[in-house]
């Protein structure tokens, strides 16, 4: 049986109290070694896994170092490099513009400010986010990914659809010290218990706050359709 908290306030602090226990070392699952590498493994990542982008950056990262390497080499090369990444053709132009734009107008740095971040092709604002929480130490807000989207609706967090109204849902009511850690603890509990299609309500640690839990809901209010 669940039933959501009295406030979205108490909701949001309990599902990352809650969540802290169940995965206490959640955090980003992309392999990188710089802030370089950071940007290409989340412009990579967008609709493909975190496990299928790790495979290839191991030999990407080796071959690309600097930015001037993305910018030099062919659109196609690079395709052909990134080759079983989600629309690697679409993704190898980007990781060109990526790195004439990063040589052309920021001296060869990756820039640390949400619009010259999202100046860059292939960046919104999720990987923006991404790159100046765990690249430049800057939170300034919650990466709503599609993990993030559906549990947030699930646990009664939103009622929006689009992913930049509900993270301006979930700027008012989950304590800014947990900005970055909310996403992670998200991911991990969708990956390990709340799936997309596999919500498995009886093993969970938020059932009883849940107002899409299984045994109490007829809806997934995710998707607002019936079980
Ligand atoms: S697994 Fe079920 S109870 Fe747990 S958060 Fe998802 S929908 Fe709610």
């Amino acid at each position: 049986m669940g039933t959501s908290l009295a406030s979205p306030e108490a909701q949001a602090e309990e599902v990352v109290d809650r969540l802290h226990e169940a995965y206490p070392d959640s955090t980003i699952s992309l392999n990188y070694a710089n802030r370089l590498e950071l940007l290409i493994a989340v412009v990579l990542s967008a609709q493909c896994t975190d496990e299928r982008v790790n495979d290839v950056t191991q030999e990407l990262f080796e071959k690309y170092q600097t930015p001037e390497d993305y910018a030099e080499a062919s659109e196609e090369q690079l395709a052909e490099d990134i080759y079983g990444i989600t629309f690697h053709n679409n993704k190898g132009g980007y990781l060109k513009g990526i790195g004439e734009q990063i040589v052309d107008e920021h001296d060869g740095e990756v820039p640390d400010t949400m619009s010259a971040l999202t100046d860059l092709p292939g960046v919104g604002r999720k990987t923006a986010n991404v790159v100046l929480q765990h690249g430049h130490d800057i939170v300034e807000g919650i990466v709503v990914d599609t993990h993030v989207q559906r549990i947030s609706r699930r646990l009664g967090l939103t009622e929006e659809e689009r992913p930049e109204a509900i993270e301006q849902d979930l700027l008012d009511i989950v304590p800014e010290s947990e900005w970055q850690q909310f996403t992670h603890l998200l991911i991990d509990h969708g990956r390990a218990v709340c799936g997309a299609r596999s919500a498995e309500c009886g093993e969970c640690v938020l059932a009883d706050i849940c107002p899409s839990e299984k045994g109490d809901s007829d809806v997934d209010l995710a998707s607002g359709e019936p079980w």
